[in-house]
């Protein structure tokens, strides 16, 4: 059994967070390749090392004196080495940073610093190898994963390697260059390194117990979601919902590693299961529930428009050729509408209006702004009878207007459409008819 556990910037932040990990490490013999954030939040209003380390590029850039913000990092890192009582100093670390980045600032570097000067601190308290992704991760020209190489390198440095500490968030770029991931990277690093050396699990341990059905700052309290697919998982992202950086999926999917949501603060949580596919059922019928405000809905009417063969392929280009995405489009017998991201589109209106009456010669263009979107996804909605039904017997009875509704055949998720104004009410009394009512 090998395990590869990825440890987040807030189970890193000081010293009592790091024994913590040092605890959950040592009680499974497992927990082999760990790869560490930088120090995140002490408590809210803090600061994430990143972000000093972000400003420190900034200092440099404009030609200021970073040494003192260079001390200000080092002191948290200070902090976590005399808590543990390591025999350590990242002196000489704190000079090479600081030489560097007077010489030749790049932001990439500045921000990986963090990770990397974490990992050897993991590195040193754990008793393992340090093994830098810069000499094992690697981007193509595009900025993209150099998926070949890397797993090539890594899979055969990881063989030879029994024990080790893998920073995240960083490799190799291109040209010769630090490079980072986005922000939340490390998340990623973590998946590559389980797909590389073929780990049965991929822990990721948080400041969460798993993923949760609903946004707890909408919902109080909600229920955790105990298995969820991978399909599901990016259906929730997508709205907005997130444990997890986007990309750290792909690497482990694609080989059948499943991954553990983990939370540092309850370790004998079970935590939220990403897996592939699974005969679990979900407890409520639906899995989670997620949505964003700011979309907005372009109404476009036309008599006949029904028989008219490309009407919907002239509309999309219209929205195409300024560059829009378009995130759904119910339509009718004479009418059809294409519900767009507001910040997207609002710069762009009126060209696309026009570019639309040019191109179909509509009777009617109506725009409706302030729609929020809701996606309610659930693998055990397929060919289940009274989903929809509860859903909607649930906003009426909570007074709330559907403006707009969605469903895929593949009956992975409903979308709903509401005002804005009722973007928090709808969602409760969606939570409370799945999740309330069965408890
Ligand atoms: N430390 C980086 C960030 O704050 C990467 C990570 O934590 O995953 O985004």
């Amino acid at each position: 059994m090998k395990k590869v556990v990825k440890f987040g910037g807030s189970s890193l932040a000081d010293a009592k967070q790091f024994e913590k990990v040092g605890r959950i490490i040592k009680s499974d013999e497992s927990r082999v390749y760990v790869i560490p954030s930088a120090p995140g939040k002490r408590f809210s209003g803090d600061t994430k090392v990143t972000d000093m380390l972000i400003k420190a590029y900034q200092i440099a850039v404009n030609g200021g004196d970073l040494h003192q913000q260079l001390l200000d990092i080092k002191a948290r890192y200070n902090e976590i080495i005399e808590g543990l009582q390591l025999d350590f100093s990242l002196d000489d670390e704190f000079e090479t940073i600081e030489k560097n980045l007077k010489e030749d600032p790049t932001l990439d570097y500045a921000a990986s610093r963090g990770e990397y000067l974490n990992g050897h601190v993991m590195a040193k308290y754990l008793d393992y190898e340090f093994i830098d992704p810069f000499d094992v991760i690697f981007f193509n020209e595009e900025g993209n994963l150099n998926t070949y190489k890397t797993e090539k390198v890594l899979s055969q440095r990881l063989a030879e390697t029994p024990k080790a500490v893998i920073p995240g968030f960083y490799g190799r770029g291109k040209d010769g260059k630090i490079k980072t991931f986005s922000r939340g990277g490390s998340d990623v690093t973590g998946s590559i390194v389980a797909g590389a050396c073929g780990a049965d699990v991929y822990e990721n341990w948080t400041d969460v117990s798993g993923f949760l059905v609903a946004d707890p700052r909408i919902v109080d309290h909600p229920k955790s979601i105990d298995t969820i697919t991978y399909r599901e998982l990016r259906e929730l992202s997508y709205m907005g919902a997130s444990v997890l950086h986007e990309d750290a999926i792909f690497p482990v999917r694609s080989k059948g590693i499943p991954i553990n949501i983990r939370n540092t603060n309850r370790p004998d949580d079970a935590g939220t299961w990403i897996v592939e596919s699974t005969a679990r059922k979900p407890q409520y019928m639906i899995t989670g529930i997620a949505g964003k405000k700011g979309f907005c809905a372009v109404d476009i009417t036309k008599a006949l428009m029904n028989s008219e063969v490309g009407f919907g392929r002239k509309v999309l280009q219209a929205f195409e050729d300024h560059g829009i995405n378009f995130e759904h489009m119910p339509s009718g017998i004479d009418t059809m509408t294409i519900v767009v991201h507001e910040d997207e589109f609002l710069d762009k209106e009126q060209q696309v209006v026009s570019e639309i009456h040019r191109l179909t010669h509509p009777d009617s263009i109506e725009i409706q702004p302030d729609l929020a979107l809701i996606a309610v996804v659930g693998r055990g909605m397929k060919s289940a009878y009274g989903t929809s039904g509860r859903i909607f017997s649930a906003l009426a009875h909570a007074r709330v207007n559907v403006r707009m509704i969605d469903q895929g055949s593949s009956e992975l998720n409903i979308i709903i459409g509401v005002d804005e104004k009722d973007f928090e009410k709808a969602i409760r009394a969606i939570y409370d008819i799945f999740v309330m009512t069965q408890l």
